[in-house]
């Protein structure tokens, strides 16, 4: 076994390779940029090695300085987790040459796989099922309508290099295709430096489902069951699971033993990922193979009880597997949530910044339930606009679907952090989704729930009822600790008191009763009375409680006479009112919004690439006005209804902030 191994990477993924690294007895190096000096897998680490300046290319995708790092630190293998260079051959290669040992697979199998058209073609070899379509480099858009003429629409027309959902468009009719085409190649070319592309069928409403193998260096091959990842934002993953609740018996061992093919004809040691897309009637096919450690993986380590970081490590130093197959079992069920550093109320703008508080649930194992949180970062630190934003990734298990799900939904709602704006209350909003409950996904499921974006969760009476009781329990923990010395000198007789919780404009009338022991008694809106009982302490962030006999967690912050209470993805502002305060709640006036249907604004910080149009034209509803590059996508900004261009105020090049105008209409 390897007595020292260096992280060729950053981040959560670092840290949880680290992890696995220590309980084996093994020191760990971490490498960083100056943005990591104080980075989490930096302090983690036994030994750190500082690799360059922010950005990427000059520091964790330097090939030359993590050698270096090795040299000097005496690593004998190195893990790359994923992105960066994981899925680099030439890396797997260089470190091959100095003799240290690569911890993942041959350099000729990522190669094999890591080009999306050779590796279908390859996948068609070994008998893996593809998705219909064209295998050739697609030359331009006269070829593209031709060849999606014959394959039929819908298609997609994909980047070869593609990963990590980028460079990837749909065209459901011959008009989509030249733009799909030119976006999936401007796309490619800036986020992979090739923009060559295909065409394949696009599937209606898939699901995405992906087998995990391990392979030794003796020959074994195995799978370790599926995941599911069919909630997805833009062809990413935000959402996974396992197991599919979609898969039966038979489809599962089909899967399995095409992902075990594939494994064995590219000759393939250690962790990967086979990704399938499923139709309605449970035909599979390949998407592609990921040759190294998926995001994800933790959901797998959760049900089937296997470290996927220690076997790999294990696999590297030359030891065969000892898990065979028939014992691999899935025992529960694992979802993973991915908590990232973007605004969903804001198109999921990413956010930068100082996470001024960072609290996520305790991990824990209790009652069969476990929650687990894979992170890099910690209060204090700063979320930097150099690397993805993900926070992190929070996962619970549980005996069954509903009840991890449960433990989700608990999970995010003690999960609190500040200083940067973040997806939580998106994730909420889809484990609390009625068709994720019943399991009817595809990875259409947030564009057909969210056209509009994310709004926030809509009110319902039932969680308005809880909201409200909350309410009134802090507010009345927060008098009666205001007037501590009184009541311990002369106990307060039994309270019975009407009042009124203001949740926002709508007033509640409530009756409280102290039933003792700390237990209200709390009738909403004529309803029978619920008892609610809760531990909290003014100035505490999360209150846990009992309502009616459930438990309940949400999230409260004071701010000045009102009090925000946040559960299951929905911010109230409450207030507690003496009933007539409380009939005027609802006939304050409203703020109108200002008028913004003759601008035209950037709907996200991005660059302008071009104008469109020119001043003193009429434009079509539908026609481009202007494209928009913003986290490595473009974006065409269309006009909503027919308009006249006054005045343009953004140049090609230029960078605006969101809600710059870029152009004026009459
Ligand atoms: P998966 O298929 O494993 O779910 P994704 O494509 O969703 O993977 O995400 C992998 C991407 O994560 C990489 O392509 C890269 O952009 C990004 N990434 C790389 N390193 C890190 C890191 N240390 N922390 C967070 N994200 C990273
Ligand atoms: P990446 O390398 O970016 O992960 P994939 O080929 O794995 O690219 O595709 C990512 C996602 O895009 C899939 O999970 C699926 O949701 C969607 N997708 C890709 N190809 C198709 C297709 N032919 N039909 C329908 N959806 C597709
Ligand atoms: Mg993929």
């Amino acid at each position: 076994m390897f007595k020292t191994i260096l992280i060729a990477n950053r981040g959560e993924i670092a840290c949880r390779v680290m992890k696995t690294a220590r309980r084996l007895g093994i020191r760990t190096v971490a490498v960083h940029s100056d943005a990591d000096r104080n980075a989490l897998h930096v302090e983690m680490a036994d030994e750190a090695v500082a690799i360059g300046p922010a950005p990427a290319s000059q520091s964790y995708l330097s090939v030359e300085r993590i050698l270096e790092a090795c040299r000097v630190t005496g690593a004998e293998a190195v893990h790359p987790g994923y992105g960066f260079l994981s899925e680099n051959a030439a890396f797997a290669r260089a470190l091959d040459a100095a003799g240290i040992v690569f911890i993942g697979p041959p350099a000729a199998a990522i190669e094999a796989m890591g080009d999306k058209i050779e590796s279908k073609r390859f996948a068609d070899r070994a008998g893996v099922s593809t998705v219909p379509g064209h295998l050739g480099v697609i030359a331009d858009a006269e070829e593209a309508l031709r060849i999606a003429g014959e394959i039929g629409y819908p298609v997609m027309i994909k980047a070869s290099a593609g990963g990590g959902g980028k460079g990837m468009r749909i065209a459901r009719s011959p008009r989509e295709v030249a733009d799909g085409l030119q976006l999936a190649r401007s796309e490619a070319r800036s986020s992979f430096g090739d923009d060559r592309v295909f065409i394949e069928k696009f599937i209606e409403e898939p699901r995405h489902i992906e087998i995990q193998v391990l392979a030794d260096k003796h020959g074994n091959v195995l799978h370790l069951l599926e995941r599911e990842c069919s909630i997805q934002r833009r062809n990413q993953k935000v959402i996974e699971e396992a197991p599919s609740a979609f898969l039966d018996q038979h489809t599962r061992a089909a899967m399995g033993a095409q992902a075990v093919a594939l494994a064995r004809a590219v000759g393939y040691e250690s962790a990967g990922t086979v990704e399938f897309i499923v139709d309605r009637d449970r035909n599979f096919y390949f998407l592609e193979m990921n040759t190294r450690l998926q995001v994800e993986h933790p959901v797998t380590e959760l049900v089937t009880g296997i470290d996927l970081v220690e076997q790999m490590i294990r696999i590297a130093a030359g030891e065969p597997l000892t898990i065979r197959q028939q014992e691999v079992m899935p025992r529960g069920w694992a979802i993973e949530a991915r908590v990232y550093a973007e605004d969903p109320y804001r198109n999921f703008l990413p956010s930068i910044g100082r996470l001024t508080h960072y609290r996520p649930p305790a991990e824990r194992r209790e009652n069969g339930v476990t929650v687990r949180n894979d992170t890099g970062v910690y209060e204090g630190a700063e979320i930097s606009m150099f690397y993805d934003p993900m926070i992190a990734k929070l996962c619970t298990h549980a005996p069954t679907r509903d009840a991890a799900t449960d433990a989700m939904a608990d999970a995010l709602d003690a999960f609190t952090l500040d200083g940067i704006r973040h997806n939580i209350p998106f994730l909420s909003a889809l484990v609390g989704h009625p068709r994720w409950r019943e399991g009817r996904l595809s990875t259409a499921f947030i564009a057909e729930e969210y056209p509009d974006g994310f709004q926030g969760v809509a009110a319902s009476e039932e969680q308005d009822h809880t909201f409200v009781l909350i309410a009134a329990a802090i507010e009345i923990e927060e008098r009666r600790r205001r007037n501590g010395m009184r009541d311990r000198l002369a106990p307060a007789g039994p309270l019975r008191q009407k009042w009124t919780v203001a949740l926002g404009r709508r007033p509640f009338p409530i009756l409280v009763e102290d039933a003792g022991n700390g237990t209200l008694k709390v009738a909403v809106d004529g309803a029978a009375p619920v008892e609610v009982a809760a531990g909290w302490r003014p100035g505490e962030r999360i209150w846990r409680g009992r309502i009616g006999g459930a438990d309940v967690v949400a999230q409260v912050a004071r701010r000045g006479t009102i009090v925000e209470i946040t559960r299951r993805g929905r911010t109230v502002a409450a207030r507690l009112l003496n009933p007539t305060v409380g009939d005027l709640a609802q006939i304050m006036p409203e703020k109108a919004p200002p008028d913004t249907s003759r601008v035209l604004l950037c709907p996200m910080p991005g660059l302008v690439v071009s104008i469109a149009v020119a001043e003193g034209q009429t434009v079509e509803p539908g026609e481009a006005l202007a494209t928009v590059e913003a986290m490595k996508m473009e974006n065409i900004l269309r006009a909503e209804r027919e308009v006249v261009v006054k005045a343009i105020r953004a140049r090609p090049g230029e960078s605006l902030a969101v809600d710059s105008v870029i152009m004026e209409f009459e």
